[in-house]
């Protein structure tokens, strides 16, 4: 109705502009909407673990005299707080990767030390299920995923000549995220690679950062909707693992403000690499990073 009547009155000014102006309106409702959508899902993510803290409290004040009871109870306000901080800290990493200009403090950041760090993070959880993770950086280029297939006619990049261009804390966290994911969708034994490599473009060269796993894979229906705030596959089992829904949500956020992407690429049942693609530190300067509006 509203964009309707600013479009007959500004109709002499020549379709072109009514049409701009018809667009403009629709975006600013389908960003209200997404605000409120958001608003309406964290309020229902932190009901949940704050309500269950609420009970079990009242519990353990009504068992006082079983002491068991009250050391079960308190077990399962533990995993209840626990869930809590990690949400409260996702959304904070997702407000600041939202608000902060991540160009402002960049610099060059090595890929190799990136993939540590990343493994790094993610040891503990991988341990416990038996999972291997190996990082190759700077393997020779190939078709398809990072490091799939050597090219004998490219030479091998040392590690440390891998470098992008960009806020160390963000691609940390964006890569962290990948890697955490590949070990929580997967089962025990099984493998998860990180493979980096430089792939030369006209206009500057970028650094494709692929993470492969073995695990449960994603569907193509569902491949549109994961890089979406708090959309995941199978909730209860994202919830088992500790998962907000935010994670794939903030590395999409960090590739598309440092000027890169991701992409995701997956078999269901047989695994799933997502490909992080970066402009390379020196190339990343001349190029001005894409815009996102953000709601
Ligand atoms: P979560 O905290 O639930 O892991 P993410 O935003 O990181 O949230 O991911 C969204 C959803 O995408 C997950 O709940 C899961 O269903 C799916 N997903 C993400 N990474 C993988 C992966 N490597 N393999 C299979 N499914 C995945």
């Amino acid at each position: 109705g509203e964009a309707l009547a600013v479009s007959a009155r500004v109709a002499p000014l020549g379709s072109r502009l009514v049409l701009l102006l018809v667009e403009d309106l629709t975006e600013a409702r389908r960003i209200e909407a997404v605000r409120r959508d958001f608003v309406a899902n964290v309020s229902h993510e932190l009901k949940t673990p704050v309500g269950a803290l609420s009970l079990l409290s009242e519990a353990v004040l009504d068992a006082a005299d079983d002491p068991e009871a009250v050391v079960r109870f308190a077990g399962r306000m533990q995993i209840e707080a626990t869930r809590l901080t990690s949400l409260v800290q996702e959304l904070i990493d997702l407000s600041r990767v939202q608000n902060d200009d991540p160009l402002e403090d960049a610099e060059p950041v090595r890929v190799d030390e990136l993939a540590a760090e990343a493994i790094d993070r993610c040891r503990h959880q991988a341990g416990t299920k038996h999972i291997t993770m190996a990082a190759s950086v700077g393997a020779p280029a190939g078709p398809g995923p990072a490091g799939a297939a050597a090219d004998a006619g490219e030479p091998r990049q040392d590690a440390e000549d891998l470098r992008v261009w960009g806020n160390r804390g963000q691609l940390a966290a964006a890569l962290g995220n990948l890697v955490e994911n590949a070990v929580n969708y997967s089962p025990s034994r099984t493998r998860v690679g990180i493979a980096a490599r430089r792939v030369p473009a006209p206009g500057g060269a970028f650094i494709e950062i692929a993470v492969t796993d073995q695990g449960i894979g994603i569907s193509e229906k569902d491949k549109e909707r994961i890089f979406e705030r708090f959309y995941r596959v199978d909730p209860a089992r994202s919830r088992a693992t500790g998962g907000t829904g935010l994670g794939l949500a903030i590395v999409k956020h960090v590739a598309a403000s440092h000027g890169g992407e991701v992409t995701v690429w997956s078999t269901e049942g047989q695994g799933s690499t997502f490909t992080l693609r970066l402009p390379e530190a020196g190339a990343a300067r001349a190029r001005a990073p894409r815009e996102e509006p953000v709601p």
